[in-house]
C-alpha cells in the first residue's frame, strides 16, 4: 500500500459504564500482539478517558469522539476543548461522525463546522479521523462522490498541506453504519480511490498518497480481511465491533 501503515479505530460511542468498560479493556489485555504495521486507537466517551488512559493495554492509543471549535477555554458550556482533551492524554479525536452531522433529530453539525473543528484540532495538536460518507438515497442518485467532495472542499480550504499528515479520512457510507450492512469490499474500494483522487486534485499527490483512508460500517471480524486487503483502504473506524473481542479479529485481519 505505498507504504501507508494501517489504522484501526474503535468508535464506543456513547456505550458504557465503569465497569463493563474495564471487562472488555481486561478482554483486550488476552488478544495477543497487535501487528507492527498497524496503529490501534480507540476513542471512548468522554466521562471514561481517564479510566481508559489508567486500564487500556498501552499499545492502543485513546481518542475521543468529538471536540469543542473553540479554541481556548471558557464560556462553552458543555464543550471539551482540544486542550483539555490533550491535557487527560488524549491523541486522537473523530470529527465529523455522521451521527453528529445528522444531530441526532436537532441540529447537527454542518460542513463548514466540522471542517473548522477539523483545523483547531489539528492545530492543536490533535490527530483526527475526519468522517465524510453519503446516505442510502444519495448513493442510490449516484451521487456519493459529490457528498464526500462537499464534505472534503471545506477543509481543504483552511487546511495547510502539513495539516493533512496528522488525519485520516474515514469513509462511512451512512447507510452502513450500525445497520449490519457493509459496502462490498469492491463498491468501498471504488469510492476510496475516488476519494484519493479527489485529495490529489484539490490537496497534493504526496498528501494522497500518504493519506489514510478507513472504511466504516458494520465492520466485523468476518468481513475485515477482504476489506483491508483492498489497495486504498486504509484500515477502519470500528462501532458495535469494538466493543467486543471481536475487534482484535479486525485487527488480525490486516494483511
Ligand atoms: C461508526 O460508528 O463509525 C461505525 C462504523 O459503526 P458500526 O461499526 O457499528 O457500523
Amino acid at each position: 500500500k505505498k507504504g501507508r501503515s494501517y489504522l484501526i479505530g474503535g468508535n464506543w460511542k456513547c456505550n458504557g459504564t465503569a465497569e463493563s468498560l474495564q471487562t472488555l479493556m481486561k478482554e483486550f489485555d488476552n488478544r495477543g500482539p497487535i501487528p507492527k504495521n498497524v496503529e490501534v486507537a480507540i476513542c471512548a466517551p468522554d466521562l471514561y478517558i481517564p479510566l481508559v488512559k489508567k486500564s487500556l493495554r498501552s499499545d492502543i492509543a485513546v481518542g475521543a469522539q468529538n471536540c469543542g471549535v473553540n479554541e481556548s477555554q471558557g464560556a462553552y458550556t458543555g464543550e471539551i476543548s482540544a486542550d483539555q482533551l490533550l491535557d487527560v492524554g488524549v491523541e486522537w479525536v473523530i470529527i465529523g461522525h455522521s451521527e453528529r452531522r445528522e444531530g441526532f433529530g436537532m441540529v447537527g453539525e454542518d460542513e463548514l463546522l466540522c471542517a473548522k473543528k477539523l483545523k483547531v484540532a489539528l492545530d492543536k495538536g490533535l490527530k483526527v479521523m475526519f468522517c465524510i460518507g453519503e446516505k442510502k438515497e444519495e448513493r442510490e442518485a449516484g451521487i456519493t462522490m459529490d457528498v464526500c467532495a462537499k464534505q472534503l472542499a471545506p477543509a481543504a480550504d483552511l487546511l495547510n498541506e502539513k495539516d493533512w499528515a496528522n488525519m485520516s479520512i474515514a469513509y462511512e457510507p451512512v447507510w452502513a453504519i450500525g445497520t449490519g450492512l457493509t459496502a462490498t469490499p469492491e463498491m468501498a474500494q471504488e469510492t476510496h480511490a475516488s476519494i484519493r483522487e479527489w485529495v490529489k486534485e484539490h490537496v497534493s499527490a504526496d498528501v494522497a498518497n500518504a493519506i489514510r483512508i478507513q472504511y466504516g460500517g458494520s465492520m466485523k471480524g468476518s468481513n475485515a480481511k477482504d476489506l483491508l486487503a483492498q489497495p486504498d483502504i486504509d484500515g477502519g473506524l470500528i462501532g458495535g465491533a469494538s466493543l467486543k473481542a471481536d475487534f482484535f479479529n479486525i485487527i488480525h485481519g490486516v494483511p
